[in-house]
């Protein structure tokens, strides 16, 4: 059973929309950060492997994501209650991997959750992959 929309694109209206049917492990959040990471700018950016990374799938409702450092090892939180689509989880993965290329380069600000630089790497991350900069 899914919900009905109610606003947006005129040719959806009064469509039946589909419950969100992807469910998240940590193989699918492995290969997500693996696509990205093959792919420029990321390529280009020396992000440990996937195997080095630790994935985690959370329930939060409130909180979509979350990339930090645990005993030295990179940890990227995704959460099943937020992430139900594909272009949504790839969008979320690009958002942690620029945090994490962040933290490698000494990027970061303290205090300052998304710096300037941050929104200079989302535009243009979103620039070569097509996503939206308004949603990072
Ligand atoms: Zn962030």
């Amino acid at each position: 059973m899914g919900r009905r929309l109610a606003t947006g694109r005129r040719w959806l209206q009064g469509q039946e929309i589909p419950e969100v049917t992807l469910l998240l492990n940590h193989e699918i959040l492995a290969a997500a950060y693996d696509y990205l990471r093959a792919t420029p700018p990321f390529r280009d950016w020396n992000l440990p492997e996937s195997e080095d990374v630790k994935f985690v799938v959370t329930r939060s409702t409130s909180t979509a994501g979350t990339h930090s450092i645990k005993d030295g090892k990179d940890v990227i939180c995704v959460s099943s209650g937020c992430i139900g689509r594909t272009l949504s989880l790839v969008e979320l993965m690009a958002h942690e991997m620029i945090h994490m290329h962040q933290r490698v380069v000494c990027m970061e600000s303290r205090g300052v959750e998304h710096n300037a630089a941050f929104k200079k790497l989302v535009l243009r991350v979103s620039k070569i992959h097509g996503f939206d900069p308004m949603l990072f």
